[in-house]
């Protein structure tokens, strides 16, 4: 690994609408700033499920490298970041972020190498990763996350299915069933356990007028097949109830569960900045007061990771931020205290309730290790009562959450399962810890070695790449 540190004033991480508003704002503030993200990404993301929940079959059919100036090209803010000679280092992940003496040591993998820089400010504005649901066959090919598919049809305007069958009714599910058709899938149908949209009610018309069934008051019960989904089942729900004498097999080849997101706080959490829960932004979040000022100095948070859920709001919080970031490299304190959030659920949704309910041992709940979820509910029991209320234990035990994804799938799964043994709300369930490194290293790059003047750190701008039209727009 590399040790030598280059200090910059602002380092912003994420590149998605709040964290390019945050660097544009940055430069007009007159900040040295660098915008990193890990997009676009490589066949190996598809792997791992990183940041999105990209399913078996987009990971094993993924050969394509996603053109680099077609993502900047699609996005007007990262066009108008180059028009500014901003340094911009997209295929770059930050794995790690670490208090050093005078700001923030910062992990970065450019996809060979890695290298330490020194920041003063940070902004996080890592979004939001896909929330999933446990429940027979969701390992097989073709199920995939709201995000991941979001991602996969923006990118290469193309999904890899032909019937597909969406859970959720939410602005993502409702996004990637239109997005879909429009790439020329059929969109079989959307499954809610609630009975009413909670999407965009124009778009849920549009698809409906399409012939796109709303199976209002359902939820999964298994997806069929061998190796990927030939069939679905769903059943319709009376409260907490799964009706399995009222289900229904569907022909589908392709499932996209778009049931939620939960905000992206590794690097937040390895910070030490203090999380709070708020199940209706998507659970734990970083905690943060109206600029986004967490409770560690110089750290700032943007967009889906502080809970924003639209792109307006995603984009107005990362001015507030680049702003705040500003004040406080000149020398204003924020005096900001988290509050302390509160939920009584038992389950991160109701969705996971459902699924609980109807549940097997044999059902695996961490798809990575392949973890079942009658091994977690041993482990449990070999913990007793007390140790056993805390998912590092379980998951030291059972292995559950130790896989390459790094526990984004199974945490809030686990998480349920324990609230529910130990009868407690899902928010006293302490948050599984993170570990660096926060993204999936190869040993090559770790052994990669620098000379005494430590690493290079080129711009990405204007100067050196050159796109049709690379103006503001
Ligand atoms: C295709 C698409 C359609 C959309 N349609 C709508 C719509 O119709 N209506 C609406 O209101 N909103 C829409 N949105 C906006 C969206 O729903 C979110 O609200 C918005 O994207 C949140 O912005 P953000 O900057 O917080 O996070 P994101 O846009 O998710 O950006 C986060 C970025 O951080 C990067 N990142 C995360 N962790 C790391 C790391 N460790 N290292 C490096 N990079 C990292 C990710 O790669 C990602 O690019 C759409 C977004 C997309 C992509």
């Amino acid at each position: 690994m590399n040790s030598g540190l280059q200090e910059i004033e602002l380092v912003v991480v994420g590149a998605g609408p709040a964290g390019a508003t945050a660097t544009l704002a940055a430069h007009d503030f007159g900040l040295e700033v660098v915008l990193v993200d890990e997009q676009p990404f490589d066949a190996g993301a598809y792997r791992r499920n990183v940041p999105y929940w990209f399913g078996p079959r987009a990971a094993a059919r993924s050969k394509h490298q996603v053109d680099l100036y077609g993502w900047i090209e699609r996005h007007a803010r990262l066009r108008a970041v180059l028009a500014n000679d901003i340094n911009m280092r997209p295929r770059t992940a930050i794995w790690g972020l670490f208090p050093s003496i005078s700001g923030w040591s910062v992990g970065v993998f450019d996809g060979s190498t890695t290298q330490l820089w020194r920041a003063r400010a940070i902004v996080l504005a890592t979004g939001a990763t896909d929330l999933h649901l446990a429940f027979p066959g969701w390992t097989l090919g073709g199920v995939c996350g709201g995000l991941g598919a979001r991602s996969i049809l923006e990118t290469t305007g193309y999904l890899e299915a032909r019937r597909l069958l969406v859970l959720g009714t939410n602005d993502i599910a409702l996004q990637v069933a239109a997005a879909a058709q429009a790439a020329g899938v059929e969109v079989v149908g959307l499954v809610d356990v609630e009975d009413s949209i909670t999407g965009d009610p124009d778009r849920a018309a549009a698809l409906q007028a399409s012939g796109v069934r709303h199976f209002s008051g359902h939820t999964i019960v298994t997806a069929h097949g061998g190796a990927d989904v030939d069939e679905v089942s769903v059943a319709a729900v009376d409260g907490e109830r799964v009706r399995l004498d009222a289900s229904e097999r569907i022909s589908v080849d392709s499932v996209c569960v778009a049931i939620g997101r939960q905000p992206s706080l590794e690097l937040a959490y390895l910070a030490g900045c203090a999380l709070e829960y708020a199940a209706e932004d998507g659970g734990w979040k970083v905690a943060h007061g109206p600029a986004g000022e967490t409770s560690q100095p110089g750290i700032y948070v943007a967009g889906d990771a502080g809970g924003t859920l639209s792109e307006s709001a995603a984009a107005a919080s990362g001015e507030r931020a680049a702003s705040a970031a500003a004040d406080w490299l000149r020398g204003t304190q924020h005096a900001w205290r988290p509050r302390v959030g509160r939920s009584t659920n038992v389950f991160a949704s109701r969705w996971h309730q459902l699924a609980e309910s109807i549940a097997s041992d044999d059902v695996l709940v961490c798809r990575c290790e392949e973890i079942s979820r009658g091994e977690v509910l041993q482990a449990v029991r070999a913990l007793g009562a007390q140790r056993a209320a805390d998912p590092n234990e379980v998951k030291r035990i059972s292995r559950a959450g130790m896989g390459v994804c790094q526990g984004r799938g199974c945490r809030p799964i686990v998480a349920g399962l324990l609230a529910r043994q130990h009868a407690t709300a899902f928010a006293d369930i302490p948050l599984s810890s993170y570990r660096p490194p926060v993204r999936a290293l190869p040993l090559a790059a770790l052994a990669t070695e620098e000379g005494a003047d430590g690493p290079l750190l080129e711009p990405f701008g204007a100067a050196n790449f050159t796109l049709p039209n690379a103006s503001a727009t």
